[in-house]
């Protein structure tokens, strides 16, 4: 599933297929990720993109035409990623919609599952839409600031991995990297988010900004723009130190296994050696 380090992989992707050239041709499948319909996507003709962030898991563009702005605001939900080829090639599987670029190439984005979403934002307004302002800061972007990090935490009751889901505390850390993390930081999962104490906010900090960094290293060494992304789940390689590696010799320790978990419905990996 993709998380901060996959979306940003996307947006640098991006950048480099899109950056100064013009949308000839968009089309979309009807589909629910599309929004509002089918047809949301013509404006986007004869624009051209010239703005790529990101803000956690969402993709934020921006293209002119003339005097007017478009925004796409993208979200790869469990399955979607954005894939180039040549004008004359097929479309990969399970392609919802497609983007013609001056020059040749065709942007798709393809999603499997359909849990993503692709919709027009008139003007790049995207300040206006309160799924995107109510998102924390972004580990990447901005830093993680620890005051406040511990400030939050300290009015949660979870478990600190399920409180590390919510996006309004940091955008962008998902499901993987909230394991990885607190691998790092050697604390274990199950620990309730409001009894770490200043040190191990810290080092939780640190944490989710070096698993981020390291993962995204990864990925740009490994897979790039050229090839087509996968993702674990889908059999990709697994990058990962402790992520969906149950059953297996902690590398850190050596003594202990990896140990898998649920909570609140959703998969924990740690060592409980390592892992206080
Ligand atoms: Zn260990």
């Amino acid at each position: 599933m993709p998380e901060l380090p996959e979306v940003e992989l996307a947006r640098r992707c991006l950048q480099k297929w899109a950056s100064k050239r013009r949308v000839t041709a968009a089309t979309a499948a009807r589909s629910r990720v599309i929004r509002p319909g089918p047809r949301a996507l013509e404006p986007l003709r004869d624009a051209t993109f010239f703005r790529f962030e990101r803000r956690g898991k969402n993709l934020l563009l921006t293209a002119r035409k003339g005097a007017q702005l478009h925004g796409l605001w993208s979200h790869l939900g469990m399955t979607g990623k954005w894939l180039r080829r040549p004008v004359a090639a097929e479309a990969p599987r399970f392609a919802r919609a497609s983007l013609t670029m001056s020059g040749g190439s065709v942007l798709y984005y393809c999603d499997m599952r359909l849990f993503g979403r692709l919709q027009l934002v008139p003007g790049a307004r995207f300040e206006d839409i309160p799924e995107l302002r109510a998102l924390g800061p972004d580990p990447l972007t901005d830093g993680v600031d620890v005051p406040r990090l511990r400030q939050r935490l300290a009015a949660l009751r979870a478990p600190i991995k399920v409180a590390l889901l919510d996006q309004r505390l940091l955008a962008g850390v998902g499901n993987i990297q909230a394991s990885e993390s607190l691998y790092r930081a050697g604390i274990d999962p199950r620990r309730r988010a409001s009894d770490l104490d200043d040190k191990e906010v810290r080092r939780l900090a640190t944490g989710i900004r070096r698993s981020i960094a390291a993962t995204l290293a990864r990925f740009e060494r490994d897979v790039g723009c050229e090839e087509d992304m996968a993702y674990v789940e889908e059999g990709a390689p697994n990058p990962f130190a402790v992520y969906d590696r149950a059953g297996e010799t902690c590398r850190r320790c050596r003594r202990a296994v990896i140990v898998r978990i649920v909570q609140a419905g959703r998969a924990t990996y740690f060592c409980p050696h390592c892992q206080h």
